[in-house]
């Protein structure tokens, strides 16, 4: 039986109100320091084309690490497992951001959901298209079906501008050879890249071939292959959320990915993609409410893949 979807999302509206106050906004990226952390918005997307949402829904926000699973899906769809010899697809048990695999791993990063393996697949599309971050940007509007998805040059320059993480895990793989572009090139791309913005009720459409088998349900066009689709599901779960990718399957049991603009995306394969929103974060870098948010619609509605 299908559960009522839009009354679970009032409940859960209601529960989530004590914790908004308790995530801090991403800061080391000052544009998005400035953002409201009182916000919450949740969509779904059911594979029939039914859709449900509540709150703060239709506000855009800054995808970031969700942009990865986009990319991801651009460069296995036209590289296939050849990515593989550049990234792995194990969890790193680290922050997003750190470096110290890359040293003792060789330039190898972890998987490509770390910011290490995001730049290498930025790597791998400049190399393919000639600019990498519009690729990523048509692929998002084609999966999400909005022509009007788009960058925010704000947050992209405001990132690419304090970069000095990213600049310094970039030049490392570099110099161990597993970045074929330059470092400003793929840094640029890939900061772009991740200022894409889009509302939950955008996120959770995009994310629906995921949760199709890798095709899209509402114009049928196949972007993966089941298989393909299947593995990128399995690297949700076991990395979609960084260092806490375990305590999100025990809570949550959803492949899902987040960002630290405080959106997550997760899919209940064969049914539907929810796309959950509140930019306060918790100390991995998950939306500390958006986490809960996620935790109650699997409990209140019998939806983990468990
Ligand atoms: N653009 C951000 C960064 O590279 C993305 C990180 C994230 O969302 N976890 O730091």
């Amino acid at each position: 039986m299908t559960p009522d979807y839009q009354a679970i999302l009032q409940t859960i509206y209601a529960e989530v109100r004590p914790l908004l106050s308790q995530g801090r906004v991403a800061s080391y990226i000052p544009q998005l320091s400035t953002i409201d952390p009182q916000q919450f918005g949740m969509a779904i997307y059911c594979l029939d084309g039914t859709t449900y949402a509540i709150g703060d829904a239709e506000k855009k926000f800054s995808l970031q690490s969700i942009t990865k699973l986009f990319a991801l899906a651009l460069a296995f769809s036209r590289e296939g497992d050849s990515i593989w010899a550049r990234v792995g697809r194990e969890p790193s048990g680290n922050p997003f951001n750190s470096l110290v695999q890359i040293e003792y791993e060789k330039g190898k990063p972890r998987n490509p959901f770390i910011n290490a393996g995001a730049l290498v697949i930025s790597d791998i599309l400049s190399s393919r298209f000639v600019q990498s971050d519009i690729a990523v940007l048509q692929f998002a509007r084609m999966i999400s079906g909005q022509a009007n998805v788009d960058f925010d040059p704000a947050v992209a320059e405001s990132e690419r501008a304090t970069a000095h993480r990213n600049y310094a895990i970039a030049h490392l793989m570099k110099d161990f050879g597993n970045l074929h572009n330059p470092v400003d090139l793929v840094i640029d791309s890939y900061c772009r890249q991740c200022s894409i913005t889009m509302t939950c009720t955008e996120l959770a459409q995009a994310g629906s071939f995921l949760a199709q088998h890798g095709t899209i349900p509402w114009n049928d066009t196949s972007i993966l292959d089941p298989s393909s689709a299947k593995r990128l599901n399995a690297l949700m779960l076991t990395c979609g959320t960084y260092d806490a990718a375990g305590d999100f399957a025990y809570r949550v049991g959803l492949p899902a990915k987040s960002g630290v603009g405080g959106g997550i995306l997760a899919l209940v394969p064969g049914e539907l993609a929810v796309a959950v929103w509140s930019p306060g974060l918790d100390a991995t870098g998950n939306s500390l409410a958006g986490t809960y948010a996620l935790e109650r619609f699997t409990t209140l509605t019998a939806r983990s893949i468990f």
